[in-house]
């Protein structure tokens, strides 16, 4: 018997954490960051909702920020046991956590000024490069398909999530004498459309599930009708001569991105002169990415044989890295026929914003929005048709057309998520759905108990029995 508690993406699609408790032991599922508005990000400093030094073992599924983003923190407020997650999670998270405590120590140094100016005492940053440090020195890789002994009675086991490079469905086996429960999680799960990554693996057998429901109340349109549409936009910026912005996350959207335009390119449909990659974190993703192609890649599409047979560049000879901030600001000179890939993701913060003050007022540009936005954040308003953008106390004009392009999200869409449940086939796991908007997840838990399902939609801090 075991007591999970809900400690995250309750209410949306961000700060997951989830613990176990047993009578010998206790498990921290998660660890994400919360991310939206200033008031939400404002709650990643309140301290956790748990006793910290009770935590034998702390569990990631991937390395977005959302699932790990806080670890950091937990390790500043006297965490120092062991970390699991998947290898390649292990080494993009490095990439991720270094990033974060660099931001947050940026962003503590900006408020300070401001702060010192109106006579105020000094914040701290959510925490530090050393802390990153201290927290990146716990964690250990572990292959898919290996099961491990994380705490006493507790074993997990990682099956690929197909979501981003090394994301994981999480098994754990609670064990109490002769008796077993098992909880899978299924982290966040990926489109079976996308190019670079396997599909989610099936899992059979579950006593509670607990399933991520981002798309739960819609589906992706098929991905050759988005190829279409992303030939188009790009065919028609370059007769109109504008710009093309994709705000993208480092990791993940970025490299299917890169790849989708290297695809065009080898058909002879990208006439632009240059594609950049304007982010150093995701240019380091990316070659992570390409280190591990040969574990994560399918084996069915021609263009991504050639892909793997030469070098990136020979892909798609038109992508530049811009690493510098001289070099990002240099692209603020180009007013036509580049595109730029920049984060963050959802445009609230990174080299993107400035790209967007350049671009977003002229006509001729274009914005692709290519990841899920959720609800508060500057990518979302653009989404729904804002008519303005505020970028460092200026508000810029919205001219340019704003594309949504679902198709390249890394999220299953709705009927994607069903027929991965139908995969439990041995016992009928009782569901609870996290990880969506409250519409998704409603809509998503008529869907399932039309099937037969029991689902449940818990609130934060509501326990259950496994
Ligand atoms: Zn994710
Ligand atoms: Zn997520």
């Amino acid at each position: 018997m075991a007591e999970l508690t809900f400690y995250g993406a309750t209410e949306g699609v961000t700060g997951s954490a989830y613990l176990i408790e047993t009578a010998r032991a206790t498990v921290l599922l998660e660890c994400g960051l919360m991310q939206g508005s200033r008031e939400e990000e404002r709650l990643n400093r309140k301290p956790f909702p748990f006793n910290i030094s009770e935590i034998d073992a702390v569990v990631l599924s991937h390395a977005h920020l959302d699932h790990s983003g806080r670890l950091p923190k937990l390790v500043a407020d006297g965490y120092n046991g062991r970390v699991y997650m998947t290898q390649a999670t292990n080494e993009l998270l490095e990439i991720m956590l270094k990033d974060a405590a660099f931001l947050a120590q940026r962003d503590a140094q900006w408020e300070n000024k401001r702060r010192r100016r109106a006579g105020k005492g000094e914040t701290d940053p959510l925490y530090t490069m050393q802390d990153a440090e201290a927290a990146l020195s716990l964690c250990e890789g572990l292959p898919y398909g290996h099961r491990q002994s994380v705490a006493d009675g507790i074993e997990i086991c990682f099956r690929d999530a197909g979501h981003i490079l090394g994301s994981a469905i999480v098994e754990l086996l609670i064990i109490d004498g002769g008796a077993k429960r098992k909880l899978v999680f299924s982290g966040d799960l990926g489109n079976s459309y996308a190019a670079l990554l396997r599909d989610p693996e099936i899992v059979e057998e579950a006593d509670v599930l607990l399933l991520e429901s981002t798309y739960g109340d819609r589906d992706h349109r098929a991905m050759d009708e988005t190829l279409e549409e992303f030939a188009s936009i790009i065919a028609e910026a370059s007769e109109n001569g504008g710009n093309i912005l994709i705000p993208a996350f480092a990791i993940g959207r970025t490299q299917e991105i890169i790849f989708r335009l290297g695809e065009l390119y080898q058909m002879g449909k990208l006439q632009h002169q240059a594609a950049f990659l304007d982010s150093p974190m995701a240019i380091a993703a990316t070659e992570v990415y390409h280190r591990y192609q040969k574990v994560f890649n399918r084996e069915d599409s021609a263009a991504l044989r050639r892909a793997r047979s030469g070098s990136l560049h020979s892909f798609l000879p038109v992508l530049r890295y811009s690493r510098t901030t001289e070099e990002s600001m240099a692209l603020n000179r180009i007013q036509a026929g580049a595109i730029i890939i920049a984060g963050s993701g959802m445009c609230n913060g990174g080299r993107i914003r400035h790209h967007l003050k350049h671009n977003l007022w002229r006509r001729s540009a274009h914005v692709i929005i290519v990841g899920f936005q959720p609800v508060g954040t500057p990518g979302r308003a653009l989404v729904d048709g804002a008519r303005t953008f505020r970028i460092g106390g200026e508000e810029i004009a919205v001219k340019a057309r704003i594309h949504t392009l679902g198709g390249f999200s890394a999220h299953a869409g709705q009927s994607q998520l069903l027929s991965w449940v139908e995969g439990f086939r041995k016992n009928r796991p009782k569901i609870y759905l996290i990880h969506g908007e409250p519409e998704a997840k409603s809509t998503l838990r008529k869907r399932l108990s039309q099937q037969g399902w029991q689902a449940n939609v818990p609130d934060y801090g509501t326990s259950i029995t496994i």
